[in-house]
């Protein structure tokens, strides 16, 4: 059974929520954020550089009904965080009244490429910029708007547990987010507000369109994965939604792996 993204729609689950993607352009990001914005939720889509892609996304979403815009932040810039909390603030509270925020998706990621061996500092410094400080001073910025509770996911990697050759530097940034979304989780439950990652295994996107393009990759992957297919980017968004909606409200501090049985075929 693999039904279509339109019948898994829970229609009305996020009412009322505003949510917060950023990397919504594309790939993942831009999956949990039609989904948010078909269920309900106000929908702020940050992206880096695909800002006319970021604009499709808002204004699909304002077509079938919803309320979604999009705001450009390079996470991994001094001060543009605050600069994305800025513009949260004045399209919130000038679109539904305020700037609360319920939901946040830490999801923008970038992957390394080159051997832990051999890396260059700016690259790696680059990898941790936006990989973990991004989403430790995203969140930061966030939990003060969660005013009635909330939910961070944030999406971490396989590469964290087990690196391949060219990513270890990723591997290590996301392997943080372990710690980040523990003390978030240890240091808001209190106020009703949910920390956890969720790990996607090999997903379709154009962070690995690459590897993706080479069919004998594919077979490989297929035949080890227990669900025998690749992984698409409407699959990841089911869990983070399902994380991020009040069902998913006691689940904390959890890295989720959401690979569809990868490796578990021996
Ligand atoms: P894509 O490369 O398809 O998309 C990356 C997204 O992140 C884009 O929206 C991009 O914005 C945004 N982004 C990149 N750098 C920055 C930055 N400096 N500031 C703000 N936004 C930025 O990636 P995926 O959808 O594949 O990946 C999403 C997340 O999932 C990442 O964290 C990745 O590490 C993780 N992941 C992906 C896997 C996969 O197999 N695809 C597997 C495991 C984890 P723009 O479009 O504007 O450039």
């Amino acid at each position: 059974m693999n039904s279509s993204v339109t019948d898994r729609i829970i229609p009305g689950r996020f009412a009322g929520k505003r949510a917060m993607v950023t990397g919504g352009s594309r790939g993942i990001g831009a999956a949990v954020a039609r989904r948010l914005g078909a269920e309900g939720a106000l929908v702020a889509i940050a992206y880096r550089s695909r800002g006319h892609e970021a604009e499709e996304i808002a204004s699909e979403i304002a077509t079938a009904g919803g309320r979604a815009f999009a705001v450009q932040a390079d996470i991994g810039q001094p001060g543009a965080i605050d600069a994305l909390f800025a513009a949260w603030d004045e399209t919130a509270t000038r679109i539904a009244g305020d700037d609360r925020l319920d939901i946040l998706v830490n999801n923008a990621g970038i992957a390394s490429a080159a051997p832990l061996s051999e890396i260059y500092e700016h690259a790696f410094d680059r990898i941790f910029a936006i990989n973990t400080k991004g989403p430790a001073f995203v969140s930061q910025q966030a939990v003060r708007r969660m005013t009635q509770g909330g939910r961070i996911v944030t999406i971490g990697s396989g590469a964290a547990k087990q690196p391949g050759a060219l990513n270890g530097a990723y591997g290590m940034s996301k392997a943080a987010l372990l710690a980040m979304t523990r003390s978030l989780a240890v240091e808001l439950g209190q106020h009703g507000i949910t920390a956890n990652v969720v790990a996607p295994g090999y997903t379709r996107t154009d962070m690995t369109a690459h590897m993706l393009a080479e069919p004998r990759f594919v077979e490989r992957l297929e035949q080890i994965t227990a669900l025998r297919r690749i992984g698409e980017p409407e699959d990841i968004a089911a869990v983070v939604c399902f994380l991020a909606s009040d069902d998913g409200g006691w689940l904390t501090g959890q890295w989720i792996e959401a690979t569809g049985g990868y490796k578990l075929v021996p």
